[in-house]
């Protein structure tokens, strides 16, 4: 069973460093990652990205706190869709947009991806759905409440049935965070997405400034630790510096 995996950067966002990591100094730009996972069975993203409204009105989008926040770095050709179309892949023939979250950076790009079934735990879904706490966690139910067929997940998710592309529930950034284990040739990967921001955040237990359950999260980082030391390449949500070293799409990781 072979399993493609190709990533993108879909823009950048620059705020404070602290906010995204404890003892993190002045201010730092993060990429916004994508990924296309072509498997016999089907096509999925792994998150996608910002809304394209973002490319002109970040604020309008993103509304005051967020956009106070963080600058948005994000150009027309950076979206999902151009991305997919310049490796020749159509945006409306994703199955599947796996997203690791309700966060702007990751769910914006859903509007991209018409005839994809979003697949989410439904955790994240009940959290987006409640106006309360969707305000409370920072989600936007236009970037995810868009009439897409759903698959709502309890914890651990073999999304094509064999085992090589497993969703893991990596709670505590966000009530129903999940991170993606992939079984490639060239050996085991897991994206981490928020469940881990940057490499240090997982070596030195450096957490984000705030963090809705610290416990959960804790917990979550342990995880991604323990399947390290498996053997699995852990990617880095947000890590500039890790992301240099990924090769982007048109070269498949593996
Ligand atoms: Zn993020």
């Amino acid at each position: 069973m072979t399993v493609k995996l190709y990533a993108f950067t879909c823009g950048t966002v620059t705020g404070e460093f602290a906010h995204l990591m404890e003892g993190g100094e002045g201010d730092i730009t993060v990429p916004i990652p994508v990924f296309l996972i072509e498997h016999p069975r089907g096509r999925a993203l792994f998150d996608a990205g910002l809304h394209p409204d973002c490319q002109h009105d970040p604020a309008g989008r993103l509304g005051p706190r967020l956009s106070g926040l963080f600058r948005i770095g994000f150009k027309p050709g950076e979206e999902v869709s151009a991305r997919l179309e310049a490796i020749d892949r159509d945006p409306a023939r994703i199955d599947l947009v796996i997203n690791s979250h309700f966060h702007f950076d990751h769910v914006g790009g859903n509007a991209l991806i018409p005839n994809a079934t979003m697949l989410v735990q439904r955790r994240e879904w009940e959290a987006g759905m409640d106006p309360d706490t969707a305000t409370k966690r920072g989600f936007n139910p236009r970037d995810f409440d868009l009439g897409h067929k759903l698959r709502l997940v309890d914890g651990e998710h073999d999304v094509f049935g064999d085992g090589s592309v497993v969703c893991l529930p990596t709670h505590g950034h966000t009530p129903g965070h999940q991170s993606l284990r992939l079984r490639l040739n060239s050996g085991e990967i897991v994206l981490a997405a928020d469940a881990c921001y940057f490499c240090r955040t997982l070596r030195e237990r450096r957490l984000p400034r705030y963090v809705p359950d610290r416990e959960a999260m804790l917990a979550s980082l342990d995880r991604l630790e323990t399947l390290e030391k498996s053997g699995a390449r852990i990617y880095f949500g947000h890590d500039p510096e890790f992301w240099r070293s990924v090769p982007q799409a048109p070269a498949a990781i593996a």
